[in-house]
């Protein structure tokens, strides 16, 4: 491609609406412009790249027996009220009207739409297991759309969804698509990790993430880790031992209500009563879909929303407000306790039924409560682990220190069982002839948010230095004088001799000085540049360089595509 027959609108300033250095790149680099909060149109560049990952995600989607197909992205609303995820998704998901004023979503994900086609095919467990993906548009009005690609309101991914007859063929089938992940992004040039993560609005057994570790904002996700790298999960999921040392009493002593003037924050009543954190139990007020629940976890440490979500089984959970935590305790926020508390219940954290003689709340302003014991003096609804866990922490099964990660999640795959395949009726008879539903798996894949990850990670001052293989061209090709006719017959040569070659090449044709090329060849960052002087070419040799070294190597014009391909060979 001839720079001046594509369109590559580069902008030299900093964009103000860009806080990620990703998201500044693509911007500068003309790759991407933005119509509206969260919706990018994808210039020549962007699509190649897209394009790039995209075949790289499709070979590998093959590989482990998936079959493309395209599902529409509009679907009635019945789909989604059957399979009962309309109530929940809740705003996220784009509704609207047709003619015919019957009610229709955007899929921001496609089960409903996949297990329904199935559901009308599928009848014997010869025709499974079943593995379908596409690559295609997904609409989620996100609360926060945010840092260009990564999280758009529009944008493009691969889904797959897979249906097998029993765990078994299940596990087959998961394992596939787990190496399928790890080979795609490993040829992108990333290399993520597998995290455990919570299954939320998907449902299902259990689920993964790939995330790409990054230092910077972009890292949205925090990961937990052990320090030897057996356990990972995402810190909405992971599990934890605590080895903080906890005095036991081996009495429980009488309850007394305390006056704690002045004190509401954790510090505030430990400094006043003399006690450690570890002794003091926070009471948490929430609305679980409109209904209050109390949150007990001890002082030091802090509740993870997710789990107490899951352990709710609600869709939607918010800390309640100041008024609604006066008329739910009778007393405002800082003295909430689980003595007394009625009509509500009461989650309660293990770390908490193992103390003994401890602080709470008292519901009532400025009191607080000594010597309480969970069991005899307050009942837990249910107890569960609500923790998050936190560096310091031992991993669940073994004793490897827990260190926490930043990352930006790039995939990630669901066990989702079989719940899908019941609501909507994917069922098949086995060899006995009995009726069962398919098991289902589904795997999604940012094909935006994939490339932009990878700037994060793959750049410098001048600007990107893409991972070849997902590169929009992997030669730029640059004559230092558009008006020296010994240039311009070189760079003909070299690039037909490229293209011929089946070498994706940008020729930079304009007339334009040779600093301003060097800048734009550096800010849009293809990996390989070959540059056409007077030096080198009276000895009938062209200058190559990595964009991502500083060596300039001088090539005989004739060895141009050896040299090409040894030196991508080497990048990354
Ligand atoms: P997140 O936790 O980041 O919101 P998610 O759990 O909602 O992601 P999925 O529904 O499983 O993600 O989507 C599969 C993949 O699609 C994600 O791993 C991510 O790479 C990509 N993706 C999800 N939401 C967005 C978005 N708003 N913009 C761009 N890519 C997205
Ligand atoms: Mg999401």
């Amino acid at each position: 491609m001839r720079w001046t027959q594509s369109y590559i609108p580069t902008l030299r300033e900093d964009q103000s609406d860009a806080e990620l250095i990703s998201h500044q790149l693509l911007l500068r680099g003309g790759y991407i412009r933005k119509l509206a909060a969260g919706i990018y149109l994808y210039l020549p560049l962007m699509q190649r790249v897209i394009e790039k990952f995209s075949r790289i995600v499709r070979e590998e989607m093959n590989r482990a027996g998936g079959l493309e197909i395209t599902m529409s992205v509009l679907c009635p609303a019945t789909l989604w009220q059957k399979s009962g995820r309309y109530d929940k998704v809740g705003k996220e998901q784009m509704r609207l009207k047709d003619r015919h004023e019957q009610p229709m979503v955007l899929c921001g994900t496609h089960e409903e739409t996949v297990t329904d086609l199935v559901a009308g095919e599928i009848r014997s467990y010869r025709q499974l297991p079943l593995n379908l993906y596409q690559i295609q548009v997904k609409f989620r009005d996100e609360i926060r759309p945010r840092f260009g690609l990564m999280r758009g309101r529009e944008f493009i991914m691969k889904d797959a969804y897979t249906f097998d007859a029993d765990e078994e063929s299940f596990a087959v089938t998961y394992q596939k698509m787990i190496d399928a992940y790890y080979a795609t992004f490993r040829r992108a040039g990333l290399d993520v990790i597998k995290v455990e993560s919570d299954t939320g609005v998907m449902g299902g057994k259990a689920a993964h993430e790939f995330m790409l570790l990054v230092d910077t904002d972009a890292g949205e996700e925090t990961i937990i880790v052990s320090e030897d790298g057996e356990y990972a999960a995402n810190i909405e999921k992971a599990e934890f031992r605590d080895t903080s040392k906890i005095e036991t009493e081996s009495e429980q002593r009488e309850m007394e209500t305390v006056d704690t003037p002045g004190a509401a924050t954790i510090e505030e009543v430990t400094a006043f009563l003399k006690v450690k954190p570890t002794r003091l139990v926070k009471t948490l007020i929430y609305m679980a879909d409109g209904k209050p629940a109390a949150a007990l976890v001890r002082g030091d440490r802090e509740l993870c929303e997710t789990k107490l979500k899951n352990t709710l089984g609600a869709n939607e959970l918010a800390m309640a407000s100041e008024a609604e935590i006066q008329q739910i305790t009778g007393a405002p926020v800082g003295f909430s306790g689980p003595v007394g508390l009625k009509d509500v219940p009461i989650i309660v954290d293990p770390l908490v039924t193992k103390l003994t003689n401890f602080v709470v709340g008292a519901n009532a302003t400025e009191k607080h409560i000594i010597n309480v014991n969970s069991d005899r003096d307050f009942k837990a609804t249910k107890v569960a682990d609500i923790t998050e866990a936190r560096p310091g922490d031992l991993a669940p099964e073994h004793d490897s220190n827990l260190i926490a990660k930043k990352g930006i999640e790039v995939g990630n795959t669901f066990m989702l069982g079989t719940g899908y395949a019941e609501s909507l009726d994917a069922t098949f008879l086995d060899a006995d002839g009995t009726e069962h539903p398919c098991i289902m798996g589904s795997y999604g894949i940012g094909i935006t948010r994939t490339p932009q990850a990878a700037l994060e990670r793959y750049y410098d001052e001048k600007g990107i230095i893409w991972p070849k293989n997902i590169a929009p061209y992997l030669v730029e090709l640059i004559p230092i004088s558009m008006e020296n006719e010994k240039h311009v017959e070189a760079a003909e040569k070299v690039y037909a001799a490229l293209n011929d070659a089946g070498i994706d090449v940008l020729w930079d044709d304009r007339d334009e000085r040779p600093g301003v090329k060097f800048n734009d060849a550096d800010l849009i960052g293809l990996p390989i540049r070959l540059t056409i002087g007077d030096k080198s070419l009276k000895d009938g040799k062209i200058e190559m360089k990595a964009r991502s070294g500083t060596e300039v190597e001088l090539v005989p014009l004739d060895d141009i595509i050896g040299a090409v391909r040894g030196l991508a060979e080497k990048l990354h």
